[in-house]
């Protein structure tokens, strides 16, 4: 079975761990790394013959056009991330909208053009119960899927209350939601009663490959594709130091970062993974 490979590019310092010290307004003077670390993922990508989806920020893209167009030159998904990576739950919908339509410009005048563009991913999968009304906005915009909800118990927001990720009663797998979109969770594997999203981001960084194998394994078992995310800055050991953050934050950023690229050679060498466009062709009707 093909599993999907997805990748979230933006910046070290725009990542969620940064947010409350590094300010937008210092984004352009910070020394950007994005364009190295992503083109290192296409070139494992192409040793491997595979292909993923690349949500990109719009803020990336307006900034590095050429790596928009390397990344579909590449036969890669082209999906957005937003364009300012701003948390779904601390905008209004009418500031969600306008966030995810300068990202889509951003992608259209990087791509020169027909996009494609069919899918969305939340900052740090800030899309929960309380901002469900975003899914009718990225249908509203001609996208046909969201990638954005872990089906995980909800953890609570730091600042301002609400939810920052998570919704208990979403389902683990792809799922014709009634905003008339399609979610295609980030992969989740039942513990316990309850589930973990294993397979990406700090947990593939954290846990052993074995275990990762046996979560992709489990969920192939179920009958569904494994889908697994990225960030380009994870596959990055020279990454500046940021000055300020919280110990915490800064580990789980930074841990096992020097090993990510190699784990992720040894998944591609041992199975399939594509664009979540062709992993789920049939039900995104392409
Ligand atoms: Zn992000």
């Amino acid at each position: 079975m093909r599993n999907a490979l997805t990748i979230d590019v933006e910046e070290y310092f725009q990542a969620h761990a940064f947010e409350r010290v590094i300010d937008r307004a210092e984004w352009d003077r910070m020394p950007s790394r994005v364009v190295a670390n992503t083109r290192r993922i296409l070139a494992l990508l192409a040793e491997h013959g595979t292909r993923a989806t690349f949500f990109v920020l719009g803020w990336v893209a307006e900034r590095h056009p050429e790596l928009v167009r390397d990344i579909l030159a590449g036969g890669h998904e082209l999906g957005t991330h937003g364009h300012a990576h701003h948390l779904v739950y601390r905008q209004t919908p009418a500031e969600f909208a306008a966030d995810l339509e300068t990202s889509l410009a951003a992608l259209r005048r990087a791509a020169g053009g027909a996009d494609g563009v069919l899918g969305y991913r939340a900052p740090a999968f800030s899309l929960t119960d309380d901002t469900r009304w975003a899914l009718g906005i990225v249908r509203d915009h001609g996208l046909r899927y969201d990638s954005s909800i872990l089906p995980v118990t909800p953890r609570q927001a730091a600042l301002r209350g609400g939810k920052r990720y998570g919704m208990t009663a979403a389902s683990r797998f792809a799922t014709r939601v009634p905003e008339g979109v399609w979610e295609i969770p980030p992969s989740t594997v039942r513990v316990g009663g309850r589930n973990l999203a294993v397979v990406g981001g700090g947990w593939f960084r954290i846990l052993p490959l074995w275990l990762t194998r046996r979560a992709i394994r489990r969920i192939n078992a179920e009958g569904q594709p494994a889908v697994l995310y990225l960030h380009p800055w994870e596959m990055d050991p020279e990454e500046p130091a940021v000055a300020g953050a919280p110990a915490l934050a800064r580990f789980r950023h930074r841990v096992n970062v020097g090993r990510t690229e190699g784990r992720l050679r040894a998944l591609l060498s041992e199975s399939a993974f594509g664009p979540l466009r062709d992993v789920f062709a049939t039900q995104l009707g392409q």
